[in-house]
């Protein structure tokens, strides 16, 4: 088992106490982990190294959040990297073109591209509706153009006719001059493996793109393969116009890394992973899934995130002052449940934060979940301007309009109420003891 690259850096950051901006010795240390973790998730070396570079530069003198610890701030910094790297949203098949597009599947024997070809046909003639015909050309391997008439039976999509004896280029040839005629929208050509990449199939490879002149030419890389993977890569790259990456065998594959070393040496997006050996175990990339499996740590990196998208500093700064003076009316309870909404409600934040399962079961024996979050707000939204203002105007008759007005009961009005009556008088109390400084500094 490996260290995932958050126990890393707690060792590290753990002597490091400082707010503010990280510093060069402080990022520098932090990325020696960081490189050894990438490299044990099986990211290539030379790919490993000009990461940690690139973000090196863009990791010092970046200013750590209130909320977060610096050991947090640089994994969030890493993570932003591995996720641009790894292309930061997935990638469609470009395959919207005057029918037939032609879909080109490329990649080592074993790869996994046959169980692809046919995956990808379910995907594109079940949720896509497109009429799909699929064809190999595959006539090195004993059987496995039948291999295909067999999954495409399976999966109910149409296979080109086997011709015994016909060479790559004429059957290719073929398939597209059947998809015209029999008005099918996409065609996949399933090519020929070899154990190792050699010339004779990068030749037959360009030969048959040529004719076909494919839409897109995936190359399907198994990602168990790891630093192998990326010397197949580096050739199918410079012998063939490819437009994307499939990883197969990313259910069996925990680090990710192979994700990044192809991203990098290829240039072209991964457009898909396959997750199973069933005909639908094939899924869009997720750059940032990913990024999270490579460093092993995926909830800090959501929480994190989530702190600096909701937690709007000018807003907070602004709510401070006010708390300060002791006023909290129901606009500013309203703030704060939107902002409890907005990092994922309160399961959501408990779970996320190492320890906090205990009260996450307790809130949730308690009753209180999201669902009263979206109540409470629509409590307020019933209110007038002058009632959020001055909770205290609310009296039996206009408590009654407030429920009818969101749906509830007085008594959920008067829940809300005696919650906003307790929260204002802790501020007050806050307000003596030191106020929000002192609370946020024992927060943490
Ligand atoms: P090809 O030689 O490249 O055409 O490879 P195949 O499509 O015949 O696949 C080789 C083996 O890998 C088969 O047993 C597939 O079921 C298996 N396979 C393909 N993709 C995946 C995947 O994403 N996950 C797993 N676990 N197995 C896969």
């Amino acid at each position: 088992m490996f260290e995932s690259l958050s126990d890393r850096l707690g060792g590290v950051f753990d002597r490091l106490r400082g707010r503010g901006a990280l510093t060069e010795a402080d990022v520098r240390t932090a990325m020696r982990e960081v490189r050894i973790a990438l490299l044990e998730a099986d990211v290539a070396l030379p790919v490993a190294r000009e990461f940690v570079d690139r973000i090196t530069e863009q990791a010092v003198g970046a200013q750590v959040l209130r909320s977060i610890t610096p050991g947090q701030q640089v994994v969030k910094i890493v993570h932003d990297g591995l996720v641009e790297m790894l292309g930061s949203d997935t990638s469609e098949l470009d395959i919207d073109v005057t029918p037939p597009a032609v879909v080109m599947l490329v990649g080592l024997q074993g790869s996994g591209k046959t169980t692809t070809t046919a995956k990808l046909a379910k995907l594109l003639a079940g949720k896509q509706r497109k009429k799909v015909l699929m064809a190999s050309l595959d006539v090195n391997r004993p059987a496995a153009q039948e291999q295909l008439a067999v999954l495409g039976t399976q999966i109910d999509v149409a296979t080109l006719p086997i011709v015994q004896g016909q060479q790559p280029v004429d059957i290719a040839r073929r398939a597209l001059q059947s998809a015209k005629l029999q008005g099918y929208d996409v065609v996949m050509l399933d090519t020929a493996g070899r154990l190792h990449v050699d010339q004779a199939l990068m030749d037959e490879m360009k030969a048959v793109a040529d004719i076909a002149t494919p839409n897109e030419i995936l190359l399907v890389v198994d990602s168990l393969t790891g630093q192998d993977a990326v010397i197949v890569a580096r050739n199918f790259t410079d012998q063939v116009p490819l437009t994307g990456v499939i990883l197969t065998r990313m259910d069996g594959d925990a680090r990710g890394g192979a994700a990044l070393s192809m991203r990098a040496v290829t240039g072209k997006p991964i457009k898909f992973a396959g997750m199973g050996e069933k005909l639908d175990a094939l899924e869009p990339f997720h750059p940032k899934r990913v990024a999270g499996r490579i460093l092993g740590m995926g909830d800090v990196v959501s929480l994190v995130e989530r702190a600096a998208e909701s937690i709007q500093v000018e807003d907070a700064e602004k709510m401070a002052s006010r708390l300060a003076k002791g006023q909290f009316d129901m606009n500013d309870l309203r703030q704060q449940l939107a902002q409890m909404s907005k990092m994922g409600g309160l399961g959501a934040l408990a779970g996320m934060m190492p320890g906090m399962k205990k009260a996450q079961a307790a809130m949730a024996q308690s009753g209180v979940d999201d669902r009263i979050l979206i109540r409470m707000d629509a409590i307020i939204g019933s209110m007038t301007l002058k009632e959020r203002l001055k909770p205290e105007l609310l009296n039996a008759k206009r408590k009654i309009r407030v429920a009818k007005g969101s749906g509830v009961t007085v008594q959920d009005v008067n829940k809300l109420l005696k919650m906003h009556q307790e929260m204002q008088s802790a501020m007050k109390k806050l307000k003596k003891m030191g106020g929000l400084k002192g609370m946020m500094a024992m927060l943490g």
